[in-house]
Parts: structure tokens; C-alpha cells; sequence
């Protein structure tokens, strides 16, 4: 079975076909800068690669321009789109609704434009993603894996803010939690790594990538996160400020700051780059602290430093602790950074074998067909293990996607065998 997989943002689609249950890529590729004068595409094919510059104006076209792709003459992987099998979709808010992902239907569709309200630059180009799949393979089973999701373990003690009980009533206030998807993905490849279930491991997992969060995982399923009711929450990242003190909001808006510019301040100012002044990349940071630049150097230090944070605070709530993950651009690839946080986390029993982490690099990006490899970089005798494990959402989502959409395929099949009626019940709260 072919399963396509969608993750659509405002700006940009990004897809990867692959044959099920192989998990193999056959096509993968991104249609970037929607909207603009000339947007882009990038096809990957058989190690091959394929670009194009057109003007796509919205979600509904690139997913147009990325299903005729896959079916080309030229540079496609299929005959024709009605190979593809099912259609597996990221959804970033599911609400308190999603426990796992789920099979499209109206009801779900219904939920994902509720929780607009909760994420309005994500589930709108997420759901635009569903609906054109609907218009241009109809009858195709769709399939909606939150980020969220993973999250819906996280006990109410851990998710409820300090705030009167209403708001959470009357407006959903609470911790939801997201990168659902890296984190289980992660702690599921983690617990496999050491020879055990997937519910058998206690976990800090850390994504560290434009956005970053990091999850305390008990017996397999999320305890707590840093993210909360939004993405704002938790350590400082790119240009995220993470946690603050509320009051300093309160006291920026009487100096004359409106929500607006507010919100630009904390979302796009703050983080690596507020504190820096230079960069929100980690790379850029590395080079001028090491050519003596002192604000590149503190940002790297208190990222590292609230990183640590977290994870000693996630040790006290999750007893005892098999294994800390790294994931994500930064935790995949910036070994020093990596090294800064392994180097004071001793006292958890955590010892860093340096040569291993020196060695767990993803491949350089001129080699896209290259896998980054997962890899222990703790020392023999470290108490607690330490893995750089690469994060593959798409492949969690084709899997859910497949092990979804086989299994009513298989019920419905023995059911119209037997004459009785269709299933009528949804597959909504399904727990992974
Ligand atoms: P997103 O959250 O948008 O998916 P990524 O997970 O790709 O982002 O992370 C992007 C970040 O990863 C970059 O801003 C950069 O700081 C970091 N990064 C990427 N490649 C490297 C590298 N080779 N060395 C160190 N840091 C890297």
C-alpha cells in the first residue's frame, strides 16, 4: 500500500510517499514559499532531484502541484494518483479531543477548524491539506495524527496553570503540550535501542529544533512538557522567548506595547536571537563565541542552562530515568551544545562519552538520501544512557496512517463479508 504524507504550513507543503509496511521512501519532496511571486518545488526521487519555480497561491494548488508530480511522466513514482492508498496528515491541535491519531470524517474535520481558534497558523493550512486530498482523491482514506496527542497522558496536576478554574472551563486554558509526534517517535526508537517495550522506558526526551520542547516520559507515555497551552512555553529557542515572568508583559504594556507587538516580541525577537543580537542559529552562535563575541556566548550558555533545567526538574518527576534523547536540527547535530549540557548533568548520572558524541553527526545536506544515524553517546559505566536519535514524524504518521486505514479495511471487508452494517463507530480516541 502507497500512503502519502502531508505536512502543510502557511508557507509551505512538505510530502513523502512511501510503500507500506516497508516504510520505504519512494518520493519525497516540499513546494516552498506559497503565496509568493514565485514559489518552488523540490522533488526527490530514485537519488534523483527535481526543481521547479511556478507560482502557487495556496495550499489547495501546491497539493495539486504535488500529486500531478508524483504522477509524471518524467520525474513521478506512480502510474497514476489512484495508487495512492491513504493519505496521513500532521495536524498540530487536537484539543483535548485526540488521544491518537485518527480516520478523517466530517466530525474530525469539524474538530480540527474548532481548534483553530487554539493554533490559527497551523490547523487552517493543515485543514486546507485535508480538504483539497478530499476534492482531488475522493473516496481516499484520510488520516490525522496530532501533535498533541502524545500529550494527553500529561496529568491534570502537570497541565492546569495556577489560574482560576474557570478559564480552563470556559476557554481550554491549559497545558496541551506539542512535537507530540518526535517525542513518542523518539522514546518508541529509544526503548527498541535498549531491548524493551515501548511502555517499558522513563525518558527525558529534548527537541531541539527552531521550536524546542522537552518531555518527561514515564513508562512510555508523556508525563510533562515544557510547551504549553502554546508553543511559546518552555525553554527560550530560535526566537521564542520560553518561560517568563506574566508581569513583565503587564509592565512592557504600560511602556506602550500593544498584544500585537508583543506578541511579535516574544514569537520572533526573543530567544537565541533577542539575547544574541545576531542569530538564531546555533551554528552562526558557535562561530562567534568562538571568535570572542560575548552575546553569542550567552545565549548559548542560558539556552543550555535552561535545557539543564528541565531535565533535572522532569528526574524529580519521573523518579528514575533510563535514558536522555536528543533530537531535532539542534539535538541531532550541535555536538558542543550536546556536550555543554551532558557535562553538567553528573549529578543525575549522566557521563558523556565525548568521542561518541564528536561522532553522532546527521550527513552533510548535499546528501539528502542519506539517513542520520541514531546513535549512544554515554559512556560504559553512565548510569543513565544518552542517544542522539533522529526524529522521523513521517514515518510515525505513514505507519499510523497504515496500521489505521489496513485495520477498518480489514473490519469493513469481514463485516460486508458477514452483510452487517458499516462500522459506526469512529476510530476517535484511540489510544496508541
Ligand atoms: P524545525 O524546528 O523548523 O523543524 P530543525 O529541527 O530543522 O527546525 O532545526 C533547525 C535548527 O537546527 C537551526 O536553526 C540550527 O540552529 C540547528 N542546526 C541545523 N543544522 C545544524 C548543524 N549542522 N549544527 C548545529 N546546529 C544545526
Amino acid at each position: 500500500m502507497k500512503v502519502l504524507v502531508i505536512n502543510a504550513g502557511s508557507s509551505s507543503v512538505k510530502y513523502h510517499l512511501y510503500q507500506m509496511p516497508q516504510a520505504e521512501v519512494l518520493a519525497r519532496g516540499v513546494v516552498e514559499r506559497i503565496g509568493e511571486e514565485t514559489s518552488k518545488l523540490s522533488h526527490f526521487f530514485q537519488s534523483k532531484t527535481h526543481t521547479a519555480q511556478t507560482k502557487v497561491e495556496d495550499v489547495e494548488k501546491a497539493m495539486e502541484l504535488i500529486l500531478k508530480t508524483l504522477a509524471s511522466r518524467d520525474v513521478g513514482v506512480i502510474q497514476g494518483i489512484s495508487e495512492i492508498g491513504a493519505v496521513g496528515h500532521r495536524v498540530v491541535h487536537g484539543g483535548e479531543e485526540f488521544t491518537g491519531s485518527v480516520i478523517i470524517d466530517e466530525k474530525v474535520i469539524a474538530s480540527v477548524k474548532k481548534f483553530a481558534d487554539l493554533a490559527p497558523l497551523h490547523n487552517p493550512p493543515n485543514l486546507a491539506g485535508i480538504q483539497a486530498v478530499q476534492r482531488k482523491l475522493p473516496g481516499t482514506k484520510q488520516v490525522a495524527c496530532f501533535d498533541t496527542a502524545f500529550h494527553a497522558t500529561i496529568p491534570k496536576i502537570a497541565y492546569m496553570y495556577g489560574l482560576p478554574y474557570e478559564l480552563y472551563e470556559k476557554y481550554g486554558v491549559r497545558r496541551y503540550g506539542f512535537h507530540g509526534i518526535s517525542h513518542r517517535y523518539v522514546a518508541r526508537r529509544a526503548a527498541a535501542i535498549m531491548g524493551r517495550g515501548k511502555y517499558d522506558i522513563n525518558a527525558v526526551t529534548c527537541h531541539l529544533g527552531n521550536g524546542c520542547s522537552i518531555t518527561a516520559v514515564k513508562q512510555g507515555r508523556s508525563v510533562d512538557t515544557s510547551m504549553g497551552f502554546t508553543p511559546l512555553e518552555g525553554v527560550p529557542m530560535g526566537t521564542r522567548c520560553g518561560d517568563l515572568d506574566p508581569a513583565i508583559l503587564f509592565y512592557l504594556a504600560d511602556k506602550g506595547y500593544d498584544v500585537k507587538s508583543l506578541k511579535i516580541l516574544c514569537n520572533k525577537k526573543s530567544g537565541l536571537l533577542g539575547i544574541s543580537g545576531v542569530s538564531n542559529d546555533v551554528r552562526n552562535l558557535e562561530e562567534l563565541a568562538k571568535k570572542g563575541n560575548t552575546r553569542a556566548k550567552l545565549a548559548i550558555d542560558i539556552f543550555c542552562y535552561r535545557i539543564k533545567k528541565y531535565i533535572g526538574a522532569y528526574c524529580a518527576v519521573l523518579d528514575k530515568v533510563d535514558a536522555v534523547v536528543f533530537t531535532g536540527g539542534i539535538g541531532e547535530n550541535a555536538v558542543f551544545l550536546r556536550q555543554q549540557i551532558c557535562t553538567s548533568l553528573t549529578q543525575i548520572g549522566v557521563q558523556l562519552n565525548r568521542a561518541a558524541n564528536q561522532a553522532a553527526i546527521a550527513p552533510v545536506p548535499a546528501q539528502p538520501q542519506v539517513q542520520a544515524k541514531e546513535a549512544e553517546i554515554n559512556t560504559k559505566d553512565s548510569r543513565v544512557k544518552v542517544f542522539v536519535i533522529p526524529t522521523n514524524e513521517q514515518a510515525a504518521i505513514a505507519n499510523d496512517t497504515y496500521e489505521l486505514t489496513r485495520e477498518k479495511q480489514a473490519i469493513m471487508s469481514k463485516q460486508n463479508h458477514k452483510h452487517t452494517a458499516p462500522l459506526s463507530k469512529p476510530a476517535n480516541k484511540r489510544a496508541y
